[in-house]
């Protein structure tokens, strides 16, 4: 119990650092349980790892708050900020190193699935770390009494009880995720990609934030007739936005009227938002993926010849490797490994294209022959995506009218509001003929599901481990993925690390494909949870939060050991 670890405490003070492994073990205090499951081995070394432990029949949570899925991640994440919450106006234990250091992993503006709270009928688990105090390498026992047997106690009475919370935030939290994840399941049987929501707040505070602008120049989203649907939400009730529809869909308009900002805001409408982001109901099809160019990644065994053939050496672009693509190589490549792995769109910004993969006009045409450009241009598979493997695109282009032959919808962005200029730019593609010739040929594009092997998955040097959101040290290697733009949030980076470990132990058999392999993982996530993928599966599991197969396939396609069959 309690007063065990209070002996254990008294009798290592002042002592060398290592004592505090002592304190490894569970006790049970008055409302919860406190397991200490991994005690740091020098007050510089990661906080150590503790779990608190509330049974529902104290904490006094509704089951209705947590019956569905969308409900309990969302219960789930509004638990971590308020834990987050009491823990910043805790006075602090100061010391050597990480003396005093209280930390939840509370992630961003979405809402998505993580390990730091585990809300269950039977109890609520917060998972958090704390630096315990040290002057110098002695351990100071009273600094970690005030943290074990005061902040704790008062970070459970204040965040994890029902009856200390909000309880119309808890439900605004909850009811909302539902109403976004409702909504992205309407929007294939309305014939939608994607919807934004009337008065939503689309431009984020800077480059680095992703916190919604304030001040008295944002322009709230305000759809365009034409384009404007209903929905009723189960329980917001009715709500009205802009639908983007199915097909091939044009966003143009000057520079600096909001064209990037708007398909910024439809890419991360795949995750779900926090009530007040502003993004709340811009809701994007689950499997949307953003398309770039990236010059210098690798690329291991893709068919992109699709999009490119011919090249000089006769080089097969039908299992295509490299390991320092080119521009207009490397977005065929995130183009077909996001077929590969499964999508129903695809996002595209002129601002992150490589030009000549996206256009090759009617002059250029005629200056280099067809025989002489191994790229068959975006504009002329864009449509036969479409049509043979229903697969939308959303594409920003304010400087080539081009597409306007291939697209189903035109979105004008002026002043931060858009206009639906279908007709007009039909008219004008009608009047101004470009007399280019339709590239490529006419074969559907075929989905190539390739096999790993296990030898590009070993782990040379130690351990895999995540260094900010964009990187993964893979043992020896590193994992670049800093254009890898859906991934929001560094525990989803984390658990991509160990996804990595976990699949290349069980289901790389050098049978399965990339997409069955993922699956599989995501089997056991669902069954056993999101901890499963830990080393430390049953303790506190590190920080983890679910990244989409999307995501996950895009650092396998970017570390440079990962080999193909
Ligand atoms: P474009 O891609 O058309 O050149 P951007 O989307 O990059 O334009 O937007 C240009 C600037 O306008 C950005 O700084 C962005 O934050 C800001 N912005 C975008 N939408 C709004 C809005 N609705 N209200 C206020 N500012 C906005
Ligand atoms: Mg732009």
């Amino acid at each position: 119990t309690k007063e065990d670890l209070k002996k254990k405490l008294a009798k290592i003070d002042g002592k060398g650092y290592k004592a505090y492994e002592d304190l490894q073990g569970e006790y049970v205090f008055e409302k919860f349980t406190l397991c200490i499951d991994h005690v740091q081995g020098d007050p510089f070394a990661p906080p150590s790892r503790i779990r608190l432990k509330v049974p529902q029949s104290i904490a006094g949570f509704e089951v209705s708050m947590y019956n569905k899925p969308s409900r309990q991640v969302a219960l789930e994440d509004f638990l971590t900020r308020a834990v987050f919450e009491v823990i910043k106006k805790l006075p602090s234990v100061k010391g050597t190193g990480h003396s005093g250091d209280i930390y939840i992993d509370k992630g961003g503006q979405q809402i998505i699935k993580r390990s730091a709270m585990v809300v269950s009928k039977d109890y609520v688990e917060a998972r958090l770390s704390i630096g315990l105090p040290a002057f110098g390498r002695r351990i100071n026992s009273s600094g970690a009494q005030r943290i074990l047997f005061e902040f704790l106690p008062q970070i459970v009475e204040e965040a994890l009880l029902k009856k200390s919370l909000k309880v119309r935030d808890i439900w605004l939290w909850v009811e909302t995720a539902e109403d976004q994840d409702y909504l992205r399941s309407k929007l294939k049987e309305r014939g939608l990609v994607a919807f934004v929501a009337d008065g939503s707040i689309l431009p984020r505070e800077s480059g680095i934030s992703d916190k919604p602008l304030k001040g008295d120049n944002v322009v709230p989203f305000e759809s365009p007739a034409s384009l404007r649907v209903e929905l009723q939400l189960p329980n917001r009730g009715k709500i009205t936005g802009m639908g983007i529809p199915q097909g091939v869909t044009l966003i143009v308009g000057g520079g600096y009227h909001g064209k990037s900002t708007l398909l910024q805001a439809v890419q991360k409408g795949v995750y779900n938002h926090i009530p007040g982001d502003g993004r709340e109901f811009v809701i994007t099809v689950a499997d949307a993926v953003k398309i770039r160019a990236e010059d210098g990644r690798r690329i291991e065994k893709v068919d992109i010849s699709p999009f490119i053939n011919n090249l000089p050496n006769k080089i097969d672009t039908t299992r295509f490797s490299t390991e320092n693509a080119s521009g207009s190589t490397s977005q065929a490549a995130n183009i077909m490994e996001a077929i590969e792995i499964g999508t129903s769109l695809l996002l595209l910004d002129e601002d992150t294209s490589a030009t000549n993969f996206m256009i090759r006009d009617t002059r250029m045409q005629k200056l280099i022959a067809k025989e002489e450009e191994p790229i068959t241009p975006f504009i002329d598979r864009v449509k036969q995506l479409y049509k043979d493997n229903g697969i939308s695109t959303i594409l920003v282009m304010g400087g080539s009218g081009d597409y306007f032959d291939v697209a189903d919808c035109v979105i004008k962005m002026h002043n931060y509001r858009p206009y639906d200029v279908t007709q007009q730019a039909k008219k004008i593609a009608k009047e101004f003929k470009t007399n280019r010739q339709v590239e490529g040929n006419v074969a559907p594009v075929v989905i190539n599901q390739r096999i790993p092997l296990k030898k590009g998955l070993e782990i040379k040097g130690k351990k895999i481990k995540s260094k900010g959101e964009d990187t993964i040290k893979f043992g020896y290697q590193e994992i670049e993925l800093n254009y890898v733009e859906q991934l929001v949030d560094r525990s989803q980076t984390n658990a991509i690390g160990e996804i990595i470990r976990y699949m290349a132990d069980r289901y790389v058999d050098e049978r399965s494909s990339i997409k069955e392999i993922l699956e599989k993982v995501y089997r056991d996530i669902n069954i056993k949870g999101l901890d499963v993928i830990s080393p430390f599966y049953g303790k506190h599991p590190g920080n983890l939060a679910l990244p989409r197969l999307q995501e996950i396939a895009a650092a396998l396609n970017r570390l440079r050991s990962f080999t193909i069959k």
